[in-house]
């Protein structure tokens, strides 16, 4: 009966801000491999408790969209897989961060130079470092699509959307994230630089752990308690 829970297929919206929610004052930053579910966590988060969620990948791909001077600069790294200058990405997160109270990180440090720019203009209250092993990164975004409007990830087996290649909540179009291509540079990239940068938050005593290797409302449960 609990496993059979566990399975049920969540569908949006989710939205549903609680009073609790409200007093939740939190800085939040998810680590994980691309797949891992950051961007959906962060997603949840920000329909249940009013989190913000700020994706970096997001904020650039806008940007790469519009053809803006920031977008033209960063498409040659996206498209590569490859990290995005920090030049670039340091003042377009900047502002962000400086405005909003409560917010989760999704993409944000992904160096420990990027993490000490972050000290510099707030305190984080928790990193949280969902593990996922490669066949399941590669399994999940081989299915994933994302809505070009409002962000939110779907999975062609876990999150359907209810409309084929149409977003439940805002009716954008779900495109395949053209970087989903080159799924074993983005990992391998990741894999170079996570480790000091697991390194640097457990010496400040912010890190927890979760398995990300399971279905996604295990993880986010997870994630639920940490945050409360
Ligand atoms: P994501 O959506 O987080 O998987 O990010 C997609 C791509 O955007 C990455 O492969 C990088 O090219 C770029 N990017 C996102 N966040 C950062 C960051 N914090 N630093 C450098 N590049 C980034």
């Amino acid at each position: 009966m609990v496993r059979k829970r566990s399975r049920e297929v969540r569908k949006y919206p989710r939205i549903q801000i609680t009073s609790e929610a409200f007093n939740l004052k939190m800085k939040i930053i998810l680590l994980g491999p691309p797949g891992s579910g950051k961007g959906l966590f962060a997603q949840f988060l920000q329909d249940d408790f009013g989190i913000k969620k700020i994706a970096t990948g997001d904020i650039l791909r806008k940007e790469i969209r519009n053809k803006s001077k920031i977008g033209k600069k960063a498409e040659k790294y996206v498209s590569k897989g490859i990290y995005v200058p920090d030049k670039i990405v340091l003042s377009m997160i900047k502002n962000k961060i400086r405005r909003i109270k409560n917010f989760t990180l999704d993409g944000f440090p992904r160096t420990v130079k990027q993490a000490k720019f972050l000290d510099k203009v707030i305190k984080v209250d928790k990193v949280i470092h969902i593990t996922t092993n490669d066949k399941n990164v590669i399994k999940r975004i081989a299915n994933r699509l994302q809505c070009g409007k409002c962000n939110r990830i779907y999975n062609l087996i876990t999150i359907k959307p209810r409309r084929k290649g149409i977003c439940d909540i805002c009716k954008g179009k779900l495109y395949i994230r053209s970087d989903d291509k080159i799924v074993k540079t983005r990992l391998n990239v990741y894999k170079r630089e996570i480790k000091p940068l697991i390194i640097y938050y457990k010496k400040k005593d912010v890190l927890e752990k979760v398995n990300g290797n399971r279905h996604f409302n295990l993880v986010y449960n997870d994630i639920r308690k940490l945050i409360k």
